[in-house]
C-alpha cells in the first residue's frame, strides 16, 4: 500500500516555506556567529520534581519580569520565546483571510511566516535607504498589526522614537503597533516602554534569548495594556512554560542575573565596536552599518564566497543577501573574545586573498539560499 499523506495537509500549509533559521540552514562549525546568540553564558540550577503541570503564567516569573521592565504584572505575558508572542498576537487579533499585518523589511522573518501560517496577508512597507520607517507609506496601509523592530534585525539600527510615536498616533483605535525589542538591552536608553502608559495599542516584545544568553530556554515576554494581555491569554496553550524554564528564567531575572546580563552586554558592545572598526579597514568590505545590537551588518564584494570561506574555517556567519534591499550583505553575530579573534584572523586571510591577483577564495562549499 502506498501512502501519500502530503496532499492531506491544508493547502495553505503545503504552500508554506518554513523559516530558514540559522540552526536549520547551516550545521557544523566550531564558531557560531550566525544566530545572534550570546556566547557568554552563565549556568543555572534546577530544583525538585517535575511530576506536576506547571502554571500557565508562573507568578514569580511574571512578577520578576514586570519589576525588571518597570510595568505591572497585568501588563506581562510570558511565552515560549518572543516568537510565540508574535504568533499569539496574530492569532488573537487577525481574522484569517480578512486581516493583514504590516512589516518593514529588511527585518525579522517570523512576522510574515506566522502571518502566512495563519492565513493572514502581509503588507510590505520597506524601510527607506537610511533604514528609517517610511511613515507616509506605513500610514496609508490598512493593517491590524504593525510590526516595527528596534534595534532592527538584521540592520542593527534603531527606529527613531519620533517615528514610532507618529505611527502610534495614526493607528490609534485601528491597529496594534508591535515594537520588537528583542535586542533592546544592547541599547536600553532607546526602549519605548515608557510609551505604554500613553498608548493602549502599543505592544512590546522582549526575550531572554539575546542579552540574557538563554536562546535554548525559549522564554519571551509580551508587554502591553492589560486588555491586550487578556486577549493573548485566551489563545495561549494551557502549559506553555515548562517548570525548568520558569525556574531558570526566574534566576536570570534576579538582581544577580540582571547584573550578569548587564556585564555581558557591556563586553559584547565593546567587542562589537572593536570588530566594526577592524572590519571597516578590510579591503573588500564596502559598507559597515553602525549597530545597536549584538551583530554587525556588512556589505562585501561577494557575500556567498565570504560566508563559504569562513565556513571552511569552521566559522558560521549569515548571508542576508536574500533580504529585500540588501545585496552582497552578511550579518556577523558578536561571539566571545576568543571567537572574535578567530573570526578576525580568518577574515584577514580571506579579504587579503581576494585582493591578491593570483589566488581566489575557496568557493567549493555550497551555501544555501536563506530567506532571512
Ligand atoms: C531572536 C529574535 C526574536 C525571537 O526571540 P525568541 O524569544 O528566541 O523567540 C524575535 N524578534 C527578533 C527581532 C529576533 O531577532
Amino acid at each position: 500500500m502506498t501512502t501519500n499523506i502530503s496532499p492531506l495537509a491544508r493547502a495553505s500549509v503545503q504552500a508554506i516555506e518554513p523559516y530558514a533559521s540559522a540552526r536549520r540552514s547551516m550545521s557544523g562549525g566550531a564558531v557560531w556567529l550566525n544566530a545572534n546568540e550570546n556566547a557568554l553564558a552563565p549556568s543555572y540550577q534546577l530544583n525538585g520534581c517535575f511530576n506536576r503541570y506547571p502554571s500557565c503564567q508562573p507568578a514569580s516569573l511574571v512578577q520578576a519580569y514586570a519589576s525588571y521592565a518597570g510595568v505591572q504584572p497585568e501588563q506581562v505575558l510570558v511565552s515560549r520565546g518572543a516568537d510565540e508572542g508574535i504568533e499569539l498576537l496574530i492569532r488573537s487579533f487577525c481574522e484569517p483571510v480578512e486581516d493583514r499585518i504590516a512589516i518593514c523589511p529588511p527585518t525579522y522573518g517570523m512576522y510574515a511566516i506566522s502571518a502566512q501560517s495563519n492565513q493572514v496577508a502581509t503588507v510590505t512597507v520597506p524601510l527607506l535607504p537610511d533604514f528609517t520607517l517610511d511613515t507616509d507609506a506605513l500610514m496609508q496601509c490598512n493593517a491590524k498589526l504593525v510590526f516595527i523592530c528596534s534595534p532592527n534585525n538584521p540592520t542593527g539600527d534603531l527606529i527613531p522614537r519620533q517615528q514610532i510615536i507618529e505611527v502610534l498616533e495614526h493607528f490609534h483605535g485601528e491597529a496594534l503597533v508591535v515594537v520588537d525589542e528583542a535586542y533592546i538591552e544592547f541599547a536600553m536608553q532607546a526602549s519605548v516602554i515608557d510609551l505604554l502608559a500613553t498608548y493602549p495599542h502599543l505592544v512590546i516584545l522582549r526575550t531572554l534569548s539575546k542579552a540574557f544568553a538563554l536562546a535554548g530556554l525559549r522564554c519571551g515576554f509580551t508587554l502591553a495594556a492589560p486588555e491586550v494581555i487578556q486577549a493573548l491569554k485566551q489563545m495561549i496553550a494551557p502549559y506553555p512554560i515548562a517548570e525548568p524554564v520558569a525556574q531558570i528564567a526566574t534566576q536570570a531575572l534576579s538582581e544577580q542575573g540582571i547584573a550578569a546580563m548587564q556585564q555581558s552586554v557591556a563586553t559584547i558592545n565593546q567587542l562589537r565596536n572593536d570588530f566594526s572598526q577592524f572590519v571597516a579597514g578590510q579591503p573588500g568590505v564596502t559598507t559597515v552599518w553602525p549597530s545597536n545590537a549584538n551583530y554587525v551588518l556588512l556589505q562585501v564584494d561577494d557575500a556567498a564566497a565570504c560566508v563559504s570561506a569562513l565556513q571552511a574555517e569552521g566559522i558560521l556567519i549569515r548571508n542576508q543577501s536574500a533580504q529585500r534591499g540588501l545585496s552582497e550583505v552578511v550579518r556577523v553575530s558578536i561571539g566571545s573574545p576568543e571567537e572574535m579573534q578567530a573570526l578576525q584572523q580568518a577574515m584577514q586571510r580571506y579579504f587579503s586573498s581576494c585582493t591578491s591577483a593570483d589566488s581566489t577564495p575557496d568557493q567549493s562549499m555550497q551555501v544555501q539560499e536563506e530567506n532571512t
